[in-house]
C-alpha cells in the first residue's frame, strides 16, 4: 500500500533521542531553547516559542492577543477543526467565510465582508501548504486593527516573495507525526513582537518567570526536550524533504494536468504541498475505494466543513456562517470543495515508481 503520510525518521533523529536519555534533563531546557532559535531563523522572525501541539500554539496566540468573549474572529470553515476550537475554548466567536475555488484558502473579498465592530483577529489557514493572500489580509488586518493569527501548521517554509509564511503576522505551526516536519507532537508559535512572545512564554508554563512564582493564570502546554531534540534534526532535513514535496508534486500535475482539477501555485508563492490535492469530478467515495483497491492510500481534507461538525450542529448560536448567497446558512465554494477534494500521496518517503503508479491509476480513473 502507498500511504498518504510517512514521517521519515532516521539515525540522527535516534542518536539525537538517546543522548537526550543520557542527558537526564528530559522537560523543557537547553534543546528547546536551540529549538526555538533555530525555527526563528528559518521563519525570518525574532521570536519563536515550542509549545505541545499545533492547538497550543493557535490557543496561546489568541489568549496572548488577548482575545476572549465578546470577540468574533474570522476564519475559514475549511480546515482542520482545531482552528476553530481555539475560538470557541477562548469564549469567542468564530465567524466562517468562504474560500477562494482553486487555492482552498480563505477569501479576502469575504473577509472584508465579514469585518464589524467586534471582530479582534482573523485566522488564515495556509491550507495544504499553500499561503494565503497575505497582502490584502494584512491591509485589511491595519486598517481595521485585528490582529492576524497565521495558522501554518501545513505550510512549515511556504512564502510569498520569499517571506516565510509565521512572519506576516502571529504564526502557529504544528509538529505532528504527518506534518511536514515532525516531533510526534509539538508546536510553535512565530511573533516578531517581544509582548506576545513573552505572553506566550508565560502561559504555557503556568503563568511563571522563575520557579513557583505565578504572574497570570496559565496553563502546562510545554514542549519536551525530547521534542526539541526531534525537532533540531528534522529542521536540518526540512529542505530537503520539501523539495521532494515540490518535485512530487510537479510530476503529478504533469501527468495529471488537464484531467482534473490539479492544485494551483499563485505567482510569487512557494506552495510546500503538506498535501497535493486534487478536485475530483463524480462520486469521491468512488475514487477513494478504487484507488484503495489497486494499493493507493488516499485521504480527504476536509470532509465537512467545520460548520457541520456535529458538535457545531449542536451549538447553532456560538459562531456565524457569512455567506455570499445572501440568508445562506453556509458557503457555496466550501461546500463544493468539502465534497469533491482528494489528496494523493507526495510525501518524501514515496519513490519514483510508487509516484509513477499514482499517476498511472488516477489517469486511468479519469478516462
Ligand atoms: C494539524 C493542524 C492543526 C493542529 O495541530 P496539532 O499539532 O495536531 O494540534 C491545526 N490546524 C491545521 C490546519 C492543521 O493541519
Amino acid at each position: 500500500m502507498i500511504s498518504i503520510a510517512s514521517p521519515l525518521l532516521g539515525a540522527e533523529e535516534k542518536d539525537a533521542i538517546f543522548q537526550v536519555l543520557l542527558s537526564g534533563q528530559l522537560a523543557q531546557g537547553a534543546r528547546v531553547a536551540a529549538f526555538e532559535q533555530c525555527f526563528a531563523e528559518i521563519c525570518g522572525v525574532e521570536e519563536a516559542v515550542a509549545v505541545s501541539s499545533g492547538t497550543a500554539a493557535l490557543h496561546l496566540a489568541l489568549l496572548a492577543h488577548g482575545v476572549g468573549p465578546g470577540d468574533e474572529v474570522i476564519t475559514t470553515a475549511f480546515s482542520f477543526a482545531a482552528t476553530a476550537n481555539v475560538i470557541l475554548l477562548v469564549g469567542a466567536t468564530p465567524v466562517f467565510v468562504d474560500i477562494e475555488p482553486d487555492t482552498y484558502t480563505i477569501d479576502p473579498a469575504s473577509v472584508e465582508r465579514a469585518i464589524t465592530p467586534r471582530t479582534k483577529a482573523m485566522i488564515p489557514v495556509h491550507l495544504y501548504g499553500h499561503p494565503c493572500n497575505m497582502e490584502r489580509l494584512c491591509q485589511l488586518a491595519a486598517t481595521h486593527k485585528l490582529a492576524v493569527i497565521e495558522d501554518a501548521c501545513q505550510a512549515h517554509i511556504a512564502s510569498i516573495d520569499r517571506k516565510p509564511v509565521g512572519s506576516f503576522g502571529t504564526g502557529c505551526f504544528s509538529f505532528y507525526a504527518t506534518k511536514n516536519m515532525t516531533t510526534g507532537e509539538g508546536g510553535m508559535v512565530t511573533t516578531n513582537d517581544p509582548a506576545i512572545a513573552e505572553r506566550v512564554r508565560l502561559l504555557r508554563s503556568h503563568g511563571q518567570q522563575e520557579h513557583y512564582k505565578h504572574h497570570v493564570l496559565g496553563y502546562n502546554l510545554r514542549m519536551t526536550e525530547l521534542q526539541a531534540a526531534l525537532g533540531l534534526v528534522q529542521l536540518e532535513k526540512l529542505k530537503g524533504f520539501t523539495e521532494r514535496r515540490i518535485a512530487h508534486a510537479t510530476f503529478l500535475t504533469q501527468q495529471l494536468q488537464g484531467m482534473v482539477q490539479t492544485p494551483v501555485t499563485r505567482p510569487g508563492c512557494s506552495h510546500v504541498f503538506h498535501q497535493y490535492t486534487i478536485c475530483v469530478p463524480g462520486n469521491r467515495d468512488e475514487w477513494v475505494n478504487q484507488l484503495r483497491e489497486r494499493g493507493i492510500g488516499t485521504g480527504v481534507h476536509y470532509p465537512l466543513p467545520i460548520y457541520r461538525q456535529p458538535f457545531y450542529q449542536q451549538n447553532l448560536g456560538k459562531y456565524r456562517c457569512i455567506s455570499e448567497t445572501a440568508g445562506e446558512a453556509w458557503l457555496p465554494v466550501t461546500e463544493a470543495a468539502a465534497r469533491q477534494v482528494l489528496s494523493l500521496p507526495v510525501h518524501p518517503a514515496l519513490s519514483e515508481e510508487d509516484l509513477a503508479t499514482v499517476a498511472r491509476e488516477v489517469l486511468r480513473l479519469c478516462n
